[in-house]
């Protein structure tokens, strides 16, 4: 028997070991039995998802195989003294010591717990009643009062006060109920001999207990030390990841955009220059790749735009909403496309203290623009209010256009994600993945809500205050 089986033994939670492994591999007896023993008291721990719950489950599985041991001399015992009522009691303490170890294996380990505490207590109860006075085996009752303690954490506080006032309550009714059962009682020879054997084992089980819960609650800690430090490796992995990701994409396209700009420019001068020499076919085709390399050009920006959120910020200063929103509103009333669009601000929007003005600026013409794109009225109208609490300043952009269909929530804050096709109407995918990028720069939320199509969208987002 090497240590490295120990050792194998007593750090992982065995779930891969069983007993038929073990054979396969031929392992002695002595082996066989540490693990079986292992094996048994880590049932149903791998069922639980709270690492600080799986000492308390340790502990129900090591009491009640306690339980069974226990129960299997006494059997053993109640036959060689021929005491059918007593032989029928232990037995029933042997099937519900079994069946707490099975709801724990498959997982039920509150039920385990909570039939151990009522049906244990109540049998020990009994079982002492049968046996008779001079055993003194009413006194397991007391070491029982320890058990909820052992087994549940004060979130359980029900459950424990069950576990104290039930043996407590067995406890002082004993000398009451006993004179009932005088005519099963053991010969006071035979109490005597038991009395020797279960006193020993009153305070053997007490002190292993204690010392299992000492034992557990620190292996608990260790070892939710190494899964916050697991947890912090990855969170730094992870950060590392994204920032090479986003660097990545900020590099290509930081280079693309000069030969993309040099293909539509070539193109416009071939067709200029040369218009002579082109067929209306050959025209066509240098339109495509014109507007081809524009809509290239334009992902580009947008993807450039997406990444560059978050890089080289200066530092945040407080932002008046309303010039933001004032700002966009004349650059589109300048546009004849949009002159006969309405953007009223429902209040006087706030001044956001630690934020980025070209941030706001980019979330609101965002969404202002699509309010107005996706719009099929003669008058598109955009509204936009506002809300506080302590937390959080909340911006709704409420439109008159076609609407979002619910489904599509969990969607459309992606990058490229589209509804529409580019005949439809145009756009790159990447505004609303922008908008959510930034939002979630200042630690807040964006959704829309949409009473359905033709009815118009509210986009609704939240900004932390600092
Ligand atoms: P783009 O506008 O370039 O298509 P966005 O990321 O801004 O990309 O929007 C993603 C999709 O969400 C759009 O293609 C459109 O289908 C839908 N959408 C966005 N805003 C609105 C809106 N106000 N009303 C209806 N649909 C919208």
């Amino acid at each position: 028997m090497t240590t490295d089986f120990y050792q194998h033994s007593m750090d992982v939670p065995l779930r891969g070991i069983t007993i038929k492994s073990l054979r396969e591999k031929r392992a002695s007896f002595t082996e066989q039995l540490v693990a079986s023993y292992l094996v048994m008291l880590n049932l149903g721990t791998d069922t639980i998802k709270e690492t600080k719950q799986i000492k308390y489950i340790k502990i129900c599985n090591f009491v009640t195989m306690t339980s069974f041991a226990a129960s299997l001399m006494y059997t053993i015992l109640s036959i060689v003294w021929a005491n059918p009522l007593w032989f029928i009691a232990v037995n029933s303490l042997l099937i519900t010591s079994v069946a707490v170890l099975y709801l724990n294996k498959i997982g039920h380990v509150n039920t385990s717990r909570l039939l151990y505490l009522l049906s244990v207590n109540s049998l020990l109860f009994i079982i002492a009643l049968i046996v008779g006075p001079h055993t003194y085996a009413e006194n397991f009752l007391l070491v029982a009062v320890l058990i909820p303690f052992l087994m549940y954490d004060l979130d359980h506080i029900k459950m424990i006060l069950v576990g104290i006032i039930l043996p407590l309550i067995y406890m002082m009714s004993y000398q009451f109920v006993e004179p009932y059962f005088a005519q099963y009682h053991l010969s006071i020879e035979h109490q005597n001999i038991m009395r020797l054997v279960g006193n020993p084992m009153e305070i053997g089980l007490a002190v292993t207990a204690l010392f299992l819960y000492v034992f557990y609650s620190r292996q608990t800690e260790l070892e939710l030390e190494s899964t916050n430090s697991q947890m912090t490796l990855h969170t730094t992995e992870l950060k590392r990841s994204n920032a090479d990701l986003e660097q990545f994409a900020y590099v290509i396209s930081h280079d693309l955009k000069t030969p993309v700009r040099n293909i539509s420019c070539f193109m416009r001068l071939l067709s200029n220059k040369h218009a002579e020499n082109l067929d209306s076919e050959a025209k066509e085709f240098v339109e495509f790749a014109v507007s081809g390399a524009k809509r290239m050009e334009r992902l580009i920006d947008d993807v450039l735009a997406y990444s560059r959120i978050g890089r080289n910020l200066s530092t945040p200063t407080p932002v008046n909403v309303n010039d933001v929103v004032n700002t966009i509103r004349y650059e589109l009333e300048c546009k004849s496309e949009t002159s006969h669009a309405t953007i009223n601000i429902t209040r006087e929007l706030p001044i956001v203290n630690s934020v980025h003005s070209s941030l706001m600026y980019h979330i609101f013409q965002n969404l202002i623009k699509n309010g107005l794109k996706f719009n099929k009225t003669e008058h598109p109208e955009i509204n936009i209010s506002w809300n506080e609490n302590t937390d959080f300043y909340t911006f709704a952009v409420n439109d008159n256009g076609i609407g979002i269909s619910q489904k599509y929530s969990g969607q459309i804050f992606q990058m490229f994600k589209r509804l529409h096709t580019e005949n439809e109407y145009d756009g790159t995918g990447i505004g609303l993945a922008i908008c959510k990028k930034i939002v979630e720069h200042y630690n807040g939320h964006i959704w829309y809500e949409s009473p359905g199509p033709d009815k118009g969208t509210t986009f609704l987002f939240t900004i932390r205050k600092f």
